[in-house]
């Protein structure tokens, strides 16, 4: 079989390096760590974790602790030395950083199919099978060269992301459908924003938390350009009490539909994928830590119960524009022997990133072997951001943690018991294993 060439050994490449080996492949693996760094790296260990330690929930009532046991299940090195280096942190999968990355590095060292070739790659190789693991700190030269491939005009920015919130934790009694003006409103639909009024004073305390809140410090990318629109909130919170309420909060034509009341602002949620389980603040990208932004939005009328499927965030990001340029495997399509793995196809987070990596080395073999490589049904946690990242609308595309929308929805009830929520999600997430060992033993 040939050599398989992988740039970067960051979550996604050290991942998928383990795979390949693991299916008795020979790997190149080239990292350029720690004579070449990144802004946000402090050392040259693969799989390094550059900001938080967590991987996040571990139970099957969470989207990624259903992500966690379907890579537990395909041998996933990252899982393995997640669990092996786990620190107390309650129902989350936490790590100790520097053991985890420790042990990633041993167990790709000790591979005798894997050779981890110092120094940054300049150049895409011009033949064999590569994978494109570079991540979201992606250098810049190779930047150039994946623009080049891809023919993207931009593929790198300042990424600022609201907050997306789940559907069904909105409370509709205070919200309501409704367009600017009614525009482009179909006779007897209901809208495409969700509207949540505030009155004076509502407005006034919300504002003031904005502006107090504790923000994430800034990481020092200032070279990096700035997209027009994507002001955080409490930045133009801090430009004057009014500033949002003339920008996005702006009520007018959002009078109450029914009541016809005035609101003094409004916070606007726009359906984020097709389901119209998930719900975008639009307009809400922010610096605020997690924390804060759990407290300060929620005092929201109407958002009091919510349950955010992710939070916003602002920070540099590479990331192509996978819908319009790779397969549900990973391929690209004008030129199928490079894959993408990892942040840099749009996926956001360490188990996300990993996620992809195992299944660009199960594709990958599939393909050294001569064979079609295969995505596993959209109804697993895998199978739904491979669906993610190739069929949704490009215009749409942002990257996204792995979350219960992205699935289809579990049973609502059982003969006439209503389920909880937690019942319905643990009855997706045991589907999801049930189709991936049954996937996974004809695969
Ligand atoms: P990486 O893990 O970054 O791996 C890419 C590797 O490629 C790196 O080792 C890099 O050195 C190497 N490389 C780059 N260019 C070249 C080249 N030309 N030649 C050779 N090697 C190269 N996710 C979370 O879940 N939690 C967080 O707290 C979190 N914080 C983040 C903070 C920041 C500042 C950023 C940028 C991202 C954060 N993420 C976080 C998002 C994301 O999950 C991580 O960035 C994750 O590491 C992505 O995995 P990856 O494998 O795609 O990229």
């Amino acid at each position: 079989t040939p050599t398989i060439t992988i740039i970067g050994a960051g979550l996604a490449g050290s991942e998928a390096a383990w795979q390949l080996a693991r299916r008795g492949i020979r790997v190149r693996l080239h990292e350029m760590r720690p004579t070449t760094m990144t802004p946000a790296h402090k050392t040259g260990n693969c799989a390094e974790l550059v900001c938080s330690n967590t991987f996040r929930a571990d139970h099957l009532e969470n989207a990624v602790g259903l992500l966690h046991e379907e890579m537990r299940r395909m041998d996933s090195l990252i899982m393995r030395c997640g669990d092996e280096a786990r620190i107390p942190a309650g129902t989350a999968l936490a790590v100790d950083r520097e053991q985890f990355s420790a042990l990633v590095t041993a167990a790709l060292t000790a591979e005798p199919l894997i050779e981890i070739v110092p120094g940054e790659v300049t150049d895409i190789p011009p033949e064999g099978l590569v994978l494109i693991a570079s991540g979201p700190l992606t250098s810049d030269t190779l930047y150039d060269r994946i623009q080049n491939l891809t023919g993207e005009d931009r593929l790198c920015f300042f990424d600022a992301i609201a907050p997306v919130v789940d559907a069904e934790s909105v409370n509709m009694k205070i919200a309501y459908w409704k367009n600017r003006y009614d525009k482009n409103v179909a006779e007897g639909e209901a809208g495409d924003y969700l509207n949540c009024p505030m009155n004076e004073a509502q407005y006034k305390a919300f504002v003031a938390e904005l502006v107090s809140a504790e923000k994430v410090a800034f990481k020092g990318f200032e070279d990096i350009p700035f997209f027009e629109g994507c002001m955080p909130i409490e930045e133009m919170a801090e430009r004057g009490e009014d500033t949002p309420r003339f920008g996005p909060m702006k009520p007018v034509g959002l009078d109450h539909p029914v009541s016809g009341e005035k609101a003094y602002a409004v916070v606007q949620l726009r359906r984020d994928n097709r389901m119209g389980s998930l719900l975008n603040m639009v307009g809400f990208q922010t610096k605020m830590t997690y924390g804060e932004q759990k407290r300060v939005f929620t005092m929201i009328p109407g958002l009091e119960q919510a349950e955010f499927f992710r939070l916003g965030s602002l920070h540099r990001n590479t990331f192509i524009k996978s819908p319009a340029l790779l397969d549900n495997t990973l391929r690209l399509k004008k030129e199928p022997r490079i894959l993408f793995a990892g942040q840099i196809t749009g996926v956001e987070g360490y188990v996300e990133s990993a996620s992809m990596g195992l299944m660009a080395g199960r594709f990958l073999a599939a393909m050294a072997h001569g064979e079609e490589p295969e995505a596993p049904p959209a109804d697993t946690a895998h199978g739904a951001l491979l669906a993610h990242i190739s069929q949704t609308r490009v215009e749409d595309f942002q990257p996204m943690n792995i979350n219960f929308g992205l699935l289809p929805p579990g049973k609502k009830r059982d003969g006439k018991r209503r389920f909880s929520r937690a019942e319905r999600r643990r009855s997706v997430s045991d589907k999801a294993l049930a189709v991936l060992d049954v996937w996974l033993k004809k695969s």
